[in-house]
């Protein structure tokens, strides 16, 4: 059975950590709009370029862009048995839009995807924006603050450096919420009145949200 899952959730609530684990046990693709939007901007593209400038202030970079991004990702063939989108829709516009490239992916098959939303006390977010560091080269996700590395610049994983993300400063953190409250926050009524919401406490330790994750998969 095709498997479609939908992590909506503030910056910070740990979905990259959560949907990367499903990916990896489920071998579901992990499609997170933030990173294949970075990639575009590191491309050096004219649309990269148009993406950064809404990225650097953190607002949400024109639907045009990102449905193009979407649609030809979830077309590849090894999203055919299902995908994680993390970071994604990120409006009510977006989740429309979602629904109409659904409808053309999945042709007549009736898939019902589900929507974890990461239920979390922002108070703490701001700091762990900016104390998150991720690795270049297999991009786990470090949080300088609660896990104590012996050396902050390398990944204890594959030795790959560590790098703070552009657009986790404060400023921009603070700029991050502001959007995600405003657009992102009313897509979850959407989802809850469809019946497709499971809400997931993000504030635990990442062991006891993947379990509570796993046992959530209808
Ligand atoms: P993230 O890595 O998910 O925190 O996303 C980083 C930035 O990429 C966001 O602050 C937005 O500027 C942009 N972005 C990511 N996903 C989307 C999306 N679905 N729609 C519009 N902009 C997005």
């Amino acid at each position: 059975m095709k498997k479609e899952f939908i992590f909506v959730g503030p910056p910070g609530s740990g979905k990259g950590t959560q949907t990367k684990m499903l990916s990896k046990e489920f071998n579901l693709p992990h499609i997170d709009t933030g990173s294949l939007l970075r990639e575009e901007v590191a491309s050096g593209s004219e649309e990269g370029r148009l993406a950064a400038s809404f990225m650097d202030n953190g607002n949400l970079v024109p639907i045009d862009l990102v449905s193009k991004i979407i649609k030809n990702r979830l077309s590849k063939k090894d999203c055919e048995n299902g995908f994680i989108l993390d970071g994604y829709p990120r409006s009510s516009e977006q989740a429309l839009a979602l629904d109409e490239i659904l409808k053309e992916i999945d042709k007549e098959e009736k898939i019902t995807p589900q929507v974890f939303y990461f239920e979390v006390n922002q108070d703490k977010l701001v700091e762990r924006l900016v104390n998150r560091r991720s690795c270049s080269k297999c991009g786990a996700i470090y949080n300088l603050k609660t896990m104590k590395l012996k050396d902050e610049t390398k990944c204890e994983k594959c030795g790959g450096d560590l790098k703070r993300r552009d657009d986790d400063t404060e400023e921009v953190a603070v700029k991050r919420f502001t959007t995600y409250f405003k657009e992102t926050a009313p897509i979850i009524d959407m989802y809850k009145k469809r019946g497709w919401l499971s809400s997931i406490d993000a504030s635990l330790d990442i062991d006891t949200i993947y379990k509570n994750l796993k046992g959530a998969i209808k």
